[in-house]
């Protein structure tokens, strides 16, 4: 063999590894032009820097020969700006868009909802161009509602009292512990319906702010309706030594709750238990006179949580700091529900520590 023919059968191998090469940067620009798609319909803006320097850093990472790191970077920052630059183009060609992605709450009466300040926060914070209104419907409503509010081009919904168990009936499918709970509190109007429970999420980030572990714990939870579920699901699923409900009715809650122990909440008393959660809108505002427990019903018990966040302190609050017991509102377990809802309308991973950032500022509202 000539060392013309030892060129030549190089070169033909550098031909065929260019083939390849564009095959695979074509199913890249392919991902890119979803990615745009995606982004056109829920308003995230197109430059995610922090993304992109995460990409280049985990493909430097990639590369064994150090010889080749500097070729190779400079190729795929080269890579990275013409996928920008294609994105953008495609966010211009697209239709639709130049209107913010739309979002909201469907509840009955929404007049003292915190919601919209706490997505609008959200929307600022992540650079997306969304709006998040207050959507009050009647139960006749209830069968159309979510069709029309997609033409209407809302790509997502949170649902509240009293509509979240009702609203299961027109979804297409749910989300693991919206099934096991029986409640959903977000919908993706994407693509099909889809029910999630971000209540499981939102008490569990909480807990885990305020330093509760629910490993081990003797838990009580007041009431037994959809918020008492989703509790219920976290303490079970997160290692609680034992659940007990204290229900107006503890016959009928043993059978919304089988095996747990049921108690009278009149009666109920929270010595011996380390963690109690009241799941009751008894002391929720306007009627913020109201306990669901007697003063001397708290003594002894470790730690109190009032998923109430409106009065930011409750009677039942009171009742604890006056007996000395830490205690803690559902403010933290709102904002925390909200920012998976987020998570979850975006298809992403949000930093956590806007959730402080928003509690500062909402913590002043109320
Ligand atoms: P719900 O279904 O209307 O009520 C929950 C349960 O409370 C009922 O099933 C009932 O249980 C008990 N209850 C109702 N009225 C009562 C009364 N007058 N006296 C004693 N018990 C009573 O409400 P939910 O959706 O579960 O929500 C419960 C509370 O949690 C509400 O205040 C809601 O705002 C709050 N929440 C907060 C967050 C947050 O992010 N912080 C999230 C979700 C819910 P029994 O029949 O067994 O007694």
């Amino acid at each position: 063999m000539t060392q013309a023919d030892g060129l030549d059968a190089i070169r033909r191998e550098i031909d065929k590894t260019d083939e390849k090469i564009v095959r695979l940067l074509e199913t890249r620009m392919d991902l890119v032009r979803k990615v745009a798609e995606y982004k056109k319909k829920t308003g995230v803006p197109i430059l995610d820097a922090s993304r992109e320097k995460a990409i280049l850093d985990r493909i430097m990472s990639l590369v064994e020969n150090h010889e080749y790191k500097e070729p190779i970077k400079s190729v795929y920052s080269e890579i990275l700006k013409a996928s920008r630059e294609f994105q953008a183009k495609m966010m211009e060609d697209l239709p639709g868009g130049q209107f913010p992605a739309r979002y909201g709450l469907v509840g009955g009466k929404l007049s003292h909802s915190l919601s919209p300040k706490i997505h609008a926060f959200l929307f600022r914070e992540l650079g997306i161009n969304g709006e998040y209104g207050l959507i009050e419907a009647s139960p006749g409503e209830l069968p159309g509602l979510l069709g029309e509010l997609k033409a209407k081009g809302y790509l997502g919904v949170n649902v509240t009292i009293p509509y979240k168990k009702d609203i299961m009936a027109f979804l297409d499918c749910l989300s693991d512990e919206a099934n096991r709970i029986g409640a959903v509190n977000t919908i993706s109007l994407l693509d099909r319906f889809t029910g999630y429970n971000t209540d499981y999420d939102g008490f569990g980030m909480a807990l885990e702010a305020y330093g509760i572990k629910a490993e081990g714990a003797r838990c009580a939870v007041l009431g037994s309706g959809g918020a008492a579920r989703a509790v219920v699901a976290y303490l079970e699923d997160h290692g609680a030594s034992s659940v007990t409900i204290a229900s107006r009715n503890p016959e009928s809650a043993m059978v919304r709750f089988p095996g747990l122990k049921c108690a009278d909440i009149l009666t109920f008393e929270a010595k011996g238990y380390d963690i109690v959660i009241n799941a009751t809108p008894v002391g929720m505002y306007p009627d913020s006179y109201r306990s669901p427990l007697r003063k001397e019903q708290l003594e002894g018990a470790g730690f109190i949580m009032d998923l109430i966040y409106n009065p930011s302190k409750t009677l039942l609050l009171q009742y604890s700091e006056e007996l000395g017991i830490p205690c803690a509102n559902g403010l933290y377990m709102l904002v925390a529900q909200a920012f998976r809802s987020e998570e979850i309308w975006q298809g992403r991973t949000l930093d956590r520590a806007i959730i402080s950032k928003i509690m500062a500022i909402i913590s002043d509202v109320l």
